[in-house]
């Protein structure tokens, strides 16, 4: 065993698209390239955002490009007692702390000023639990393996939330949790997440976990120089073969690896052998990427 386990851990807010298969390629190939694990993890920690089928799709277009993880899928709707004991540490190592503060109140400060860190402002309005920054480690540094050295002050981050007002867990807290139990080795994700990390690094150290490694990915731009996203409606990655041989050609390109042009014909199965047999974090360049319209299904 190689002691390597990665994880592909989507929102099932809506299906996958080409800016989510690349960073389940490149998580999968870093993974299989250091013959390690890659677990697949449901972020359905906030109902409302996922439609009922949205997880069914995931799963089919992950299968439809070859992209096969080990063990059983977790979901994070079935983690509520892990997520509250992790709090329930925190609250007792003084870590922890209730807040009435509406984020009105504090609109003129770049981040919540901590007014309930000491006794909560309001007791009789609901309230969210936040981390104590100011009590640990400064700055939060931690290398990323594309990105180098990165250096965050806890003042500029802020206290983060663990459980919103509205009694749901908050993503900075269920990833880490989840992290840590799932004994995830390398996160391998899109830049866009790269500044939630000094909070999900503030709370390994809080509670003791050991910390992964980091990878953040370049990001990938439609070809209109937006980023692709569920919001921007990015298509969603098709299920059927032909509509996926170049798409995953062009995810592997998107990663720099430089695939040979007549790779893109060959079925999933040989695209990911060669992905994993090639794959060179030092071809990655950091600058965000654009997709072109050849790639667009
Ligand atoms: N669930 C997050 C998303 O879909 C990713 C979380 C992670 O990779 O840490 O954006």
């Amino acid at each position: 065993m190689s002691g390597y386990r990665g994880r592909f851990a989507p929102t099932p807010s809506g299906p996958l698209h080409f800016g989510s298969l690349v960073a389940a390629l490149a998580s999968f190939l870093d993974a299989r390239r250091a013959g390690g694990e890659w677990r697949l993890r449901l972020e359905d920690i906030d109902p409302p955002r996922c439609p009922p089928g949205a997880a069914d799709t995931i799963l089919r277009q992950l299968e439809a490009f070859g992209l096969h993880w080990d063990g059983p899928v977790s979901w994070q709707h079935e983690r509520d007692d892990a997520y509250a004991a992790a709090l329930e540490r925190l609250k007792a190592a003084g870590l922890a702390y209730p807040c009435s503060c509406s984020r009105k109140q504090w609109r003129d400060y770049p981040v919540y000023p901590g007014w309930c860190r000491h006794g909560v402002c309001d007791p009789a309005k609901p309230m969210a639990w936040r981390l104590r920054s100011d009590l640990g480690p400064r700055p939060v540094v931690w290398p990323d393996r594309l990105f180098g050295e990165q250096r965050f002050d806890p003042a500029e981050l802020g206290d983060v939330v663990l459980k919103r007002k509205d009694g749901l867990w908050a993503y900075q807290l269920a990833v880490v949790v989840d992290d840590a139990d799932q004994g995830i080795s390398d996160v391998v994700r899109g830049v866009d997440l790269l500044d939630n990390t000094p909070w999900q690094r503030q709370l390994q150290q809080a509670l003791g976990y050991p910390e992964p490694r980091y990878l953040h990915l370049p990001l990938i731009l439609g070809d209109d120089g937006q980023k692709l996203s569920k919001q921007n409606l990015a298509p969603p990655l098709p299920e059927v073969d032909d509509a996926v041989r170049p798409l995953l050609h062009a995810a592997l390109a998107a990663l720099d690896q430089a695939p040979p042009r007549e790779l893109s014909t060959a079925p999933v199965a040989e695209q990911l052998q060669w992905g994993i047999r090639h794959w060179d974090v030092a071809r990655l360049r950091a600058a965000p990427h654009r997709q072109t319209d050849a790639t667009i299904p």
